[in-house]
């Protein structure tokens, strides 16, 4: 497995995350045609389907790569708890 982090948007601080065997979740590719996982969910998607993952990191804080619905409820974990500091 890849040890990652997973940024707690509540907390504000880097939770452990590990991306299991057998997925395949590189930060860069050149090849958008390449299948890899989602480093969230573990979905099979071509390499230039995917988005940039706001909270799931590589130790030197580069995000991996998760689909839309990952990133769709990334963004919208987000801004709850930004609401939630708000108030
Ligand atoms: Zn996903």
């Amino acid at each position: 497995m890849t040890r990652a982090g997973k940024w707690d948007f509540a907390k504000h601080e880097y939770r452990p995350y590990e991306i299991p065997d057998g997925w395949y979740c590189p930060l860069v590719l050149y090849d958008m045609g390449t299948i890899v996982n989602c480093a969230s969910c573990g979905k099979d998607l071509p390499f230039g389907d995917t988005y940039t993952s706001r909270q799931i990191h590589n130790p030197f804080g580069f995000g991996y790569m998760v689909c839309e619905a990952c990133m769709t409820k990334e963004r919208m974990d987000e801004s709850k708890a930004q609401k939630e500091n708000a108030t």
